[in-house]
């Protein structure tokens, strides 16, 4: 009774061709023809060589005129169906807008850290560089005070190797003065020869020789990039479930509905 009732026939359709108006729908499918039925099996409109083409063994063709009867009446589901979607839509645009907030602080964040791990370098390669100048410093000093040392005991013998001693004795003085001179003198040289001989092995020459630590040799070599930065995604439950677990084959279309 119902399929009698609601299957429109070719013929009928044709008829129908004529009526239509300046705000019918064109067919998406037929350049230039009007979409003046729909199909329940197929669930879409069609136009008449839609029907021809592809809904020919379809059960429930219907005209758009039976197919809009009471719909007004039916609307509900859809609007609340509508409501739904924009509800879920307006929640995912507000998770990403906070979501992209959020992102910006951590940014901030994330350049703040680098900056830190930075002058933290810097202030450590100070306080590295500062110790190895004071201990070259310490070493300079104290090797110079050495050589300093040195020189002066040196010169100590070199003032007190007084040969106008022996010339003046040897002038003015007896024979017993300048025996007493020149033994005075004698002693005085197995000294300071004793000390020579004794000082030769520490009479060295000295040269300084920089050993940086090898680790900060090959630094630039070895170390690439300060780090990076990855993105952790956690799944929300912003988009329910049962959106997100649809066939896969229901998203052929999603690119359509964005454009
Ligand atoms: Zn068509
Ligand atoms: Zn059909």
């Amino acid at each position: 009774m119902l399929m009698d009732h609601t299957i429109v026939t070719l013929d009928e359709m044709r008829k129908k061709t004529k009526q239509m108006a300046d705000t019918d729908e064109l067919c998406s499918q037929h350049g230039g023809k009007y979409v003046e039925a729909f199909c329940d099996d197929h669930d879409a409109i069609c136009c008449i060589e839609c029907i021809t083409e592809n809904h020919r063994q379809c059960k429930m063709v219907r005209t758009l005129e039976q197919a809009s009867l009471d719909i007004k009446t039916r609307l509900d589901p859809l609007v609340y169906r509508m409501n739904e979607l924009e509800k879920q839509a307006v929640s995912v645009v507000e998770d990403r807008k906070t979501n992209m907030e959020d992102l910006l602080k951590q940014k901030k964040d994330v350049l703040t850290e680098v900056n830190k791990t930075r002058t933290d370098m810097q202030r450590y390669f100070e306080t590295l560089e500062t110790k190895l100048k004071e201990e070259i410093a310490q070493t300079h000093e104290s090797l110079s005070e050495e050589l300093q040392l040195q020189a002066h005991n040196f010169e100590h013998i070199f003032t007190n190797c007084r040969k106008r001693v022996l010339t003046a004795s040897v002038n003015y003085g007896s024979n017993r003065d300048i025996f007493l001179t020149a033994f005075k003198l004698r002693k005085q040289c197995e000294l300071y020869k004793i000390y020579i001989r004794s000082q030769s092995e520490n009479s060295l020459r000295n040269d300084y020789s920089l050993h940086m630590n090898e680790i900060i040799k090959k630094f630039t070599n070895q170390i690439k990039s300060m780090g990076n930065v990855s993105i952790e995604q956690k799944s929300t439950n912003i988009v329910p479930s049962f959106y997100k677990y649809t066939r896969l084959s229901d998203c052929k279309y999603v690119g359509q509905i964005l454009v």
